[in-house]
């Protein structure tokens, strides 16, 4: 009988298998927190073995190099620069691709305010990838997608976290010249299906259907603010979030739900999966005081000779400046070790389970109302007298 894996730990969720298996015999199923498992049909299973061979856990096939390069960039087009999480990076290398005809994956949020993957072919489309959706995305059967089109000769961009690109090669099993992938820094994926009760939860709260989920708004600068768009007796009404006022984006970034296999994960590192990675540049002000850092600043490795080829052409759509990997790193936990487990996880999915959503932003409250209370206090505060009582209070 063919195993995939004895622990949760040791499956990245990449859906690998699920896409090389000739006889359909995998589905990729919801676990009891929802974190999405492959599950064999041993009645169809030929026990060919491919399944393993392509899983990223299992077979070391793909081998992550040391970024040659690494610049700090920002995107030109300051309306693209705002609606991408970072620096635009990948509104840039999804535009070279287009530019050659070519398709370009990456992920979307859906009306269901379901994370998954999806191929876009026009510039159009662009803005359905571009931001950070801070939930494990639904590969679907997309590493088939890509493979017919590379046979196809076709130009193809695939973006996502270093587990999915190290998948999509593994399924390849071999070198596309017309391949070009990018592999995000990656804090940590959480469930799906978490995130989904999260939205049903908020919908409750402020009595309307949400319609739109961003999870780094830039109108205010970049305080990592999220926007909820969300319809409400016939009209669209919009909200700007603070983390901390959110149950589900405070437990993410402090990663306190994420998927077992991101607490070990083996990507979370300086050498990379992809030809091009990309990230906040957090420290720019130490390493760059010269860059404005207003609307967002990437780092972006490129860790490949296809990839160094294309540095010029994304000059053309980024302000580029070459910066040094070992300085970025510093401030940059996730290019050094995985996300540590935090020990509050299990608590809040028991919670979760026994009480739904209502119980879970019950239990948060109560353990963060003094961070809720004061940030709500320091809003109603204007920054320049935030800044006078700092001077005096000599913080
Ligand atoms: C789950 C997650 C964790 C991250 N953790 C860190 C971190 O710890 N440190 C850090 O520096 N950066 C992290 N990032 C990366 C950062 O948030 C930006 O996504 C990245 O810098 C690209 O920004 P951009 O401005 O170039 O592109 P944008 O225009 O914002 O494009 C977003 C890109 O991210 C991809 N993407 C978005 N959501 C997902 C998802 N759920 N799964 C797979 N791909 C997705 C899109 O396909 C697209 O390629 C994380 C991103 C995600 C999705
Ligand atoms: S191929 Fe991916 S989804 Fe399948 S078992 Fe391996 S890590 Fe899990
Ligand atoms: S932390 Fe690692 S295992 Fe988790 S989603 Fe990111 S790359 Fe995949």
């Amino acid at each position: 009988m063919i195993i995939l894996f004895n622990e949760k730990k040791e499956c990245y969720g990449c859906s690998a298998c699920f896409n090389v298996c000739p006889t359909n015999a995998i589905e990729m199923n919801s676990d009891e927190y929802g974190f999405s498992y492959p599950h064999i049909n041993h009645d169809l299973c030929i026990k060919c073995g491919l399944c393993r061979m392509v899983c990223p856990y299992i077979s070391d096939t793909i081998s992550a190099k040391a970024p040659i390069k690494a610049y700090a960039a920002v995107n030109r087009k300051k309306n693209t620069l705002k609606s991408s999480a970072s620096g635009g990076v990948f509104p840039a290398l999804a535009s070279i691709v287009l530019g050659m005809e070519g398709i370009v994956f990456g992920c979307t949020l859906n009306k269901e305010m379901k994370p998954h993957h999806i191929a876009i072919s026009s510039i159009e489309n662009l803005y359905q990838l571009q931001g950070s959706k801070y939930v494990q995305s639904d590969i679907g059967r997309t590493y088939c997608e890509v493979k017919e089109s590379l046979d196809n000769g076709i130009y193809v961009l695939f973006t996502g976290t270093p587990c999915q690109i190290a998948g999509l090669k593994t399924f390849l099993g071999k070198e596309y010249n017309n391949l070009i992938t990018a592999d995000l820094i990656c804090h940590g994926v959480a469930s799906s299906i978490f995130f989904e009760d999260y939205i049903k939860y908020l919908e409750g709260k402020l009595k309307g259907r949400v319609i739109k989920f961003i999870f780094r708004d830039k109108s205010k600068g970049l305080r990592k603010l999220a926007r909820v768009i969300y319809e409400k007796n016939g009209r669209t009404h919009s909200k700007l979030m603070y983390p901390i006022e959110s149950y589900y984006y405070k437990y993410f970034l402090d990663a306190d739900i994420d998927r077992d296999s991101c607490y070990e994960c083996k990507y979370a590192c300086g050498n990379r999966v992809g030809d091009f990675t990309m990230g906040d540049y957090w420290g720019i002000e130490n390493i760059h005081p010269e860059i404005d850092k207003e609307n967002g600043v990437s780092v972006l490795m490129v860790n490949s000779q296809k990839g160094l080829e294309l540095i010029d052409e994304i000059g053309k759509y980024m302000e580029i400046t070459e910066s040094d990997f070992e300085k970025a790193r510093l401030y940059n936990g996730q290019l050094n070790e995985p996300s540590p487990k935090s020990n509050r996880r299990d608590g809040i999915f028991k919670i979760w389970k026994e009480g739904g959503n209502v119980a879970v932003a019950k239990d948060y409250h109560r353990r963060y109302k003094n961070q809720i209370y004061k940030n709500r206090t320091k809003e109603l505060v204007p920054e320049p007298v935030i800044a006078i009582i700092k001077r005096i209070l000599g913080k």
